[in-house]
């Protein structure tokens, strides 16, 4: 449409929530769809975080705005829980609270980046990363790296993609899509290298807690410490405490660019909800206890879906280390008749849309990420639910 802007008109819509709101409007209209679609635990948020926010609700101060770069207690309860989670010593005053780790996304690049600005995007990607790149009139460098390396970026590849515009990288391990979790030499080489070509690191680490197996999460500002200067941390509790509609994140970052974030933040949003930050204090205050006990759900389903997806002729899935998504390449799915109307498809996109249609089973295609041929399965669902879904892409796509 003419009247809109070339900046909003080159912006993709969010292929994530696009499959959950479809599903979700499928199941109002009375259909039964198995939603592997959204990144939301289906935990409730845990009854001590929830008694904090009622309790906030019933305190008059809490009607007013907040500082905008978050509550002081919130500020400092963050930078008291990086130095207990990722063995480092931040200031609060480095810490913004935004809404959710998405606007501490789109906050950093806007205040990073200058017109054709490169950001290299390792690939399989978030699918919001690009669209917050080209956002602040910057351009997104995909780096692909695809199962057979564990989709763990290759510093060669990076290196190519190198230019004197490249400003910035993305490192998000635990992985969303892939569930990878990235080795700590894979991490600390991309931090030696960034420090050597002064290109910022922007570390999304919202998944720290979802490690299975032997995998451990390394945070690349306490592997290579002389990183931290040009490093920003990104974060959140929608995953860790199962809390995705509190809408609280938060970004660390040296001083100047904390203060140039809050500086935005003053004229888009204020501040984020008084209630939800009094929440976010009880949850990243507390104990890692109820993170534990989710981890371990995950895990059960982890192995349940993993195995169910690679019993399906066509389908293979690594097994994922982190996270709570399985990536599956369906690649061998593709241009072969397929459920009862023997539907094909041509690409994961139209896979993904027939899966819905037909067995009302939501999954995102892998274009969304950067990588046509794959599905990406959230399995932050119930035991029951998973296996009723996997039962039906199996009868599906053996037809
Ligand atoms: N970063 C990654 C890698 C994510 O997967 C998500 C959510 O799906 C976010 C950031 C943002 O989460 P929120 O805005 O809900 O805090």
């Amino acid at each position: 449409w003419q009247t809109l802007s070339d900046r909003i008109n080159h912006v993709t819509p969010s292929a994530t929530l696009a499959v959950d709101a479809k599903a979700k409007a499928m199941k109002a209209s009375g259909l039964d769809v198995i939603g592997f679609g959204a990144g939301e635990p289906n935990f409730p948020t845990p009854d001590y975080v929830v008694d904090a926010a009622a309790a906030a609700c019933r305190d008059p101060k809490n009607y007013k705005y907040t500082p905008t770069p978050g509550l002081p207690e919130l500020r400092e309860a963050i930078a008291a829980k990086t130095l207990r989670d990722s063995g480092y010593e931040v200031a609060p005053e480095q810490v913004v609270v935004t809404n959710g780790g998405k606007q501490a996304v789109y906050s950093t690049f806007q205040v990073l980046l200058n017109d054709g600005d490169e950001v290299i995007i390792p690939t399989p990607y978030w699918t919001s990363y690009p669209e917050a790149v080209k956002l602040a009139g910057g351009v997104p460098v995909t780096v692909f790296a695809g199962a057979d390396r564990g989709f763990e970026p290759d510093l060669e590849a990076l290196e190519a993609a190198r230019t004197e515009r490249t400003k910035a990288i993305i490192v998000n391990s635990p992985n969303n899509p892939t569930g990878a979790v990235w080795s700590p030499e894979t991490v600390r080489s991309i931090a030696k290298w960034a420090i050597e070509h002064h290109i910022w690191i922007i570390s999304d680490e919202i998944y720290e807690h979802l490690n299975y197996d032997d995998a451990k999460t390394t945070y690349i500002g306490a592997a290579v410490p002389e990183c931290r200067d040009q490093l920003i941390v990104l974060n959140g509790v929608a995953k860790t405490y199962a809390m995705p509609g509190w809408r609280v994140g938060w970004l660390i970052a040296p001083r100047p660019v904390a203060k140039a974030a809050a500086k935005l933040q003053g004229h888009m949003t204020s501040n984020v909800a008084n209630v939800s930050q009094r929440a976010a204090i009880a949850a990243v205050s507390g104990t890692l206890d109820v993170v534990h006990m989710m981890r371990e759900g995950f895990d059960a389903r982890r192995k349940a879906i993993v195995a169910a997806l690679n019993a399906i002729d066509g389908v293979n899935c690594p097994t994922p280390t982190g996270a709570f998504y399985a990536f599956a390449d369906v690649s061998a799915l593709l241009n072969r008749p397929l459920g009862p109307n023997g539907t094909v498809s041509s690409s994961s996109s139209e896979l993904a849309a027939a899966l819905l249609d037909e067995a009302h089973v939501a999954a995102v295609p892998g274009e969304a990420f950067g990588a046509p041929g794959y599905l990406r399965f959230s399995y932050a669902l119930a035991d029951d639910q998973l296996a009723e879904g996997m039962r039906r892409f199996q009868k599906w796509a053996s037809r």
